[in-house]
């Protein structure tokens, strides 16, 4: 018997999951194109990844700088490129300029030296503020508390703007568990976006992944990032 190749794995799920983000969209109210669809390419090979895109995934997103790097020069297609992992302070310089956006920004400090590198080289640089939305210990990103402070003095940096914000929820036994972790999300992000921030955008809610994406959309994301539904089990 030989292995489904991530590939076979990717052309039976794709379609199933559009559909699926189609539904649970105009479940309330939006439509399809309201929400993006990334597709989360830790341990793809580039090969699937192209595939992809080819196919129509129009947002990808790393979660290691090494792994991204590794693959960057690979990926012959146009695509948005998001990092979405956690990120060291000494590796920004790699990856800025490189990606169109930072999804996992746990700190004013971090803030500071994409804003920095960012200047050096000219551009800006797109981020989400992740938040700690259930308060894990072993978690990064804001706890909720911290975070309209922190929207506020992430505003005052060069070389960034703030996008939204993005979340991993605790592991829940149950979906419905999940639910009250993404309203509150919902919630703070709507308040940051009514107060109309100078460099502060609140265009995205990066939120849901393989196992709660419907959910997700149902409780006002509209970024969700998807890996094994679309590939298939990583081995790591
Ligand atoms: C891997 C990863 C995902 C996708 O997780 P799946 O459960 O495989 O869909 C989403 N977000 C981040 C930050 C990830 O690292």
């Amino acid at each position: 018997m030989t292995e489904k190749s991530s590939i076979d794995i990717f052309s039976e799920n794709y379609r199933i999951i559009e559909e699926d983000i189609c539904k649970s969209a105009q479940s309330v109210g939006l439509s399809r194109d309201d929400i993006i669809l990334l597709a989360a390419t830790k341990t793809v090979p580039y090969e699937t990844i192209n595939f992809a895109i080819e196919s129509g995934i129009k947002y990808i997103g790393e979660n290691r700088v090494q792994e991204f790097l590794s693959k960057d020069n690979l990926i012959t297609k146009d695509v948005h490129r998001h990092f979405i992992g956690h990120l060291q302070s000494n590796k920004v310089k790699d990856i800025v300029g490189k990606v169109e956006m930072i999804q996992s920004v746990h700190s004013v400090k971090l803030a500071s030296l994409i804003g920095k590198l960012s200047c050096e080289k000219g551009i800006t640089t797109d981020i989400l503020l992740e938040v700690n939305i259930g308060a894990e210990e072993n978690k990064s990103g804001f706890l909720k508390h911290e975070i309209d402070s922190a929207v506020e003095e992430i505003s005052k940096i060069d070389g960034i703007c703030v996008k939204g914000m993005m979340t991993i929820p605790p592991v829940c036994e149950k979906k419905t568990e999940i639910i009250p972790f993404f309203e509150e999300m919902y919630k703070l992000f709507i308040d940051n976006k009514c107060k109309k921030i100078d460099n502060v955008s609140m265009e995205y809610l990066s939120m849901g992944m393989s196992s709660d994406y419907s959910e997700a959309i149902k409780c006002g994301s509209n970024l969700v990032r998807i890996g094994t539904s679309l590939f298939g089990k990583r081995i790591y």
